[in-house]
């Protein structure tokens, strides 16, 4: 009895001290799949393992794994192999504050990651399997945010556009998924996260070096970051793929990405399938050569014998790169010729990655693809009085009912400098 007090006393530390660490950021791992069952090893550092909220069973180091199912009368726990008992949540909380861990879904069987700090695992709502939950630091995070949708292979002032753009996403969505129990999913609903992946050192300083950086539009919101690989020469204006029209979204020239990888491709498709699709939406031509379509420069319709349809439409049934292309008739096949990768809108990956490489900086980078923008450091901002006065931008503050301290400073109107560092050492 001594001992299970003892350790009830040591798990409410450690979960409390997980609090004053930090900012964190809760993401539901594999949130689509029904977990059945998954394996945890440690690969650095300490955890205790901690069930029903309060209770401390075990310490496991490096080279310890434990094992989880999902039953109807909850989540059974084994050890290193032996059988703990059946809980309704296991938590596997990094000692100071550190450590890395691999995660298996056994059933479904899914490829191992690696993910930074700390898990949490309960019944999911719906009690279909396991909800995973990794909180983890921010900065670790958005490093593996960017890794997953950037790749390693970059200069660091793309690493800090994509960094910037991946926080700015962050912070105007931090409570997407609060009813779900965490923050933010790890599928491309929210931002593709696959926990560290390689680790690369360049984009761990590329969020460094930014921190708290986003990006705002002029009412000082966050801009929707849209990005895509390569934009053929000529970014979309938004409301030319998706219903709304945002200011910021506009479509600029870009001679940066024409020479890149996604600059350039073509596709055959049988003339008789292209006809009958474009008769099914009202585009009936006698002479099969008026199907032939060219776009100098970007289009939102496909136009032929006086008729037109979307081309997001056209891209979407076709499977397409882009909707970026040229139509040819060539005997009994249409060729379609067309320029980029992706939807078009935002910023283009592969220019972006050109600019840094002959030495353009992050901002300039991020106000060439989102119009009438302001990079701004966030916690900066927020301690100066015009901005702590614009409710629109605090309103965004993600950690605002976290961390107290902060709050308390927002109200108070004096020496705005000696507070700003203040919030920055308060940071880490
Ligand atoms: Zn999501
Ligand atoms: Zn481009």
């Amino acid at each position: 009895m001594f001992h299970k007090r003892l350790y009830c006393g040591i798990a409410i530390y450690l979960l409390l001290s997980l609090s004053l660490c930090a900012q964190k950021v809760s993401v539901g791992l594999f949130f689509d799949v029904p977990v059945k069952a998954a394996a945890f090893a440690v690969q650095s550092g300490s955890y205790a393992i901690i069930v029903n909220d309060t209770l401390l069973v075990a310490a496991i180091n490096r080279g310890a794994s434990m094992q989880l199912s999902h039953g109807s009368s909850g989540l059974r726990l084994r050890i290193s192999g032996e059988n703990m008992g059946v809980f309704s949540s296991v938590k596997a909380v990094g000692m100071g504050d550190e450590g890395l861990f691999s995660l298996t879904c056994t059933n479904p069987l899914l490829p191992t990651r690696s993910y930074a700090q700390h898990a949490f695992i309960r019944s999911a709502a719906d009690g279909s399997g396991m909800l995973i939950v990794n909180q983890l630091d921010e900065r670790f995070y958005l490093s593996g945010v960017v890794e997953a949708e950037a790749g390693c292979a970059a200069r660091l002032e793309f690493f800090k556009t994509q960094s910037i753009l991946s926080r700015t996403y962050l912070y105007a969505h931090f409570n997407r998924h609060a009813g779900d129990g965490f923050n933010l999913c790890d599928g491309v609903h929210c931002q593709a996260y696959k926990g560290l992946l390689t680790r690369c050192r360049r984009i761990r300083t590329a969020v460094d070096e930014t921190e708290g950086t986003i990006v705002i539009d002029e009412q000082k919101r966050p801009i929707t970051p849209s990005f895509h690989a390569n934009c053929g020469g000529q970014t979309c204006h938004s409301e030319n793929v998706w219903r709304e029209k945002l200011p910021y979204l506009r479509s600029v020239k870009d001679d940066f990405c024409r020479q890149q990888p996604g600059a350039r491709w073509q596709k055959r498709i049988a003339l008789s399938e292209w006809r009958d699709y474009m008769a099914r939406n009202g585009i009936r031509v006698k002479d099969v050569k008026m199907l032939e379509f060219a776009q100098p420069s970007r289009k939102k319709y496909y136009e032929a014998g006086g008729k037109k349809v979307e081309l997001t439409k056209i891209r979407q049934r076709f499977g397409l790169r882009s909707t970026f292309f040229d139509v040819r008739v060539a005997g009994g096949d249409v060729v379609l010729t067309g320029k980029g990768y992706g939807h078009g809108v935002g910023m283009c990956q592969e220019g972006a990655m050109q600019m840094a490489e002959r030495g353009l900086t992050c901002k300039v980078i991020l106000k060439r693809y989102y119009k009438n923008t302001s990079v701004i450091n966030f916690n900066q901002a927020l301690s100066t009085p015009a901005m702590r006065q614009d409710s629109m931008l605090f309103l965004f503050n993600p950690w605002r009912n976290e961390t107290p301290d902060t709050t308390t400073f927002i109200d108070d109107d004096t020496s705005p400098d000696s507070n700003a560092l203040q919030l920055q050492g308060g940071k880490e």
